[in-house]
């Protein structure tokens, strides 16, 4: 049976300690500054990689150090907590799960190691559309089969990190939605190599955050029938699979966010003074970041036994979308108190709080609404009919 262990294990405070100290010499001012010219964290995912902790849960005969999600969390809620942003390196950490999971055991050995080792980069999944949304099935990226190609037509919007990765885990629509039984049938997944690709065009859009985000338009594009992973037609299964360790992961960013929106909020108002005395003595203030701990605990153990069941190879998909809504909340609550005890100087660039708080926000919308995290609450947790 999976146990949650309320304390770190001397090798996870290890890890901890590792992933601290990298995250200490890229200080605010370096997140800061990308932030305004809206560049990718090259240098500090770099280091992470070279280190091995983007590889954590690559299993070891494919060169990963074949860590649970338990540590894989660990590592994103560090980066978050020391006022970094792992949204930039965290997808490769659910996005091989796919290939590890349904890929063929070429493909295994052709791309994990060259994942584990940095020498190709896996940060790319390409999933959203214009015309569907969060409703997947309804995606209209086809993906023909001619001989030992697939052509691939269509357009994908808010892709993140594409022009930082040398592959994309792509799920495109291989048979018609009226020539199959099940509308979560007829999808296939494809890990592509997208250096070079022709008829593939990147726009990069500016979002709210530094996010690497893009607009992708795929013309006529090649790709060898090779790329396919497991069978044709099963791809949002496989993609399903995959859901509750990214719920995980970023619940895990969330939670290392909330506990810097705490951190901050209570060094402020303990040592800013007005009316003749620290402003935390205020209830108004006080209770605000007393309220998004005590929320933050509670997301930090739904986090816990989540990655505990996950872990131990149980059901947890009530528990990750748990620990994932939890999270975004939780960060979302801190950063507002953490903003509002701040005053005026919350808005300022160089107190980081307003960052921090821009890019937290994306959790609540981000890989899944939390909306959509209710309906499958309502639906598969408590048995209420389908909402959507
Ligand atoms: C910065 C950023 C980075 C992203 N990166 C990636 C990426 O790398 N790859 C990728 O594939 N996608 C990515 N996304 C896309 C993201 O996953 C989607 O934006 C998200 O899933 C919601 O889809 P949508 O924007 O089309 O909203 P919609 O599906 O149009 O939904 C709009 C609103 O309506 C609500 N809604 C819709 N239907 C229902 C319902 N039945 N019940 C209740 N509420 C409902 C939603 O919850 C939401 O609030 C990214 C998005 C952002 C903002």
């Amino acid at each position: 049976m999976a146990s949650i262990e309320l304390s770190l294990t001397e090798e996870q405070r290890a890890l901890r300690a590792g992933v601290l100290e990298i995250c200490k010499r890229y200080p605010g001012e370096y997140w800061r500054d990308l932030d305004t010219r809206r560049e990718y964290p090259e240098k500090f995912v770099s280091e992470l990689t070279e280190a091995g902790y983007l590889a954590a849960l690559i299993p070891q005969e494919f060169g990963g150090a074949g860590l649970g999600i338990r540590e894989g969390g660990l590592i994103l809620e560090t980066i978050n907590y020391s006022g970094g942003n792992a949204g930039a390196c965290h997808a490769q950490m659910y996005i091989m799960g796919t290939v590890l999971r349904h890929g063929s055991e070429a493909q295994k050995r052709e791309y994990l190691p060259k994942i584990a080792s940095g020498a190709l980069r896996l940060q790319a999944f390409g999933v959203t559309e214009p015309n569907s949304g969060s409703d997947t099935t309804k995606l209209q990226t086809t993906a023909i089969r001619k001989g030992d190609r697939y052509v691939v037509n269509g357009q994908k919007i808010f892709i993140s990190r594409v022009l930082q990765s040398d592959l994309m885990l792509l799920l495109a629509r291989t048979t018609p939605v009226d020539g199959v039984k099940r509308k979560t049938d007829g999808l296939s997944v494809f890990l592509i190599d997208i250096r070079g690709l022709k008829g593939f065009e990147v726009r990069p859009l500016r979002m709210m955050m530094n996010h690497s985000t893009n607009a992708l338009f795929f013309d006529n594009v090649e790709i060898p029938a090779e790329s396919l992973i497991g069978d044709e037609g099963k791809g949002f299964h496989y993609i399903l699979d995959g859901m509750n360790a990214e719920r995980i992961l970023v619940a895990s960013d969330s939670l290392g966010d909330a506990r810097w929106f705490t951190e901050k909020a209570v060094a402020y108002s303990n040592q800013r003074v007005i009316f003749g005395r620290p402003i935390g003595a205020n209830q108004g203030v006080q209770f605000a970041i007393a309220k998004a701990h005590i929320a933050t605990d509670a997301a930090q153990l739904m986090r816990d036994k989540a990655a505990a069941l996950f872990d131990g190879g149980q059901p947890c998909g009530g528990e990750a979308n748990m620990a994932k809504y939890l999270g975004a909340e939780a960060a979302w609550e801190a950063g507002n108190a953490c903003i509002d005890c701040h005053g005026g100087y919350g808005y300022a660039e160089e107190y980081d709080v307003e960052r921090k708080f821009r890019e937290c926000r994306l959790y609540k919308t981000a890989p899944v609404n939390n909306n959509l995290v209710l309906a499958y609450v309502g639906e598969h947790v408590l048995g209420m009919p389908r909402s959507y």
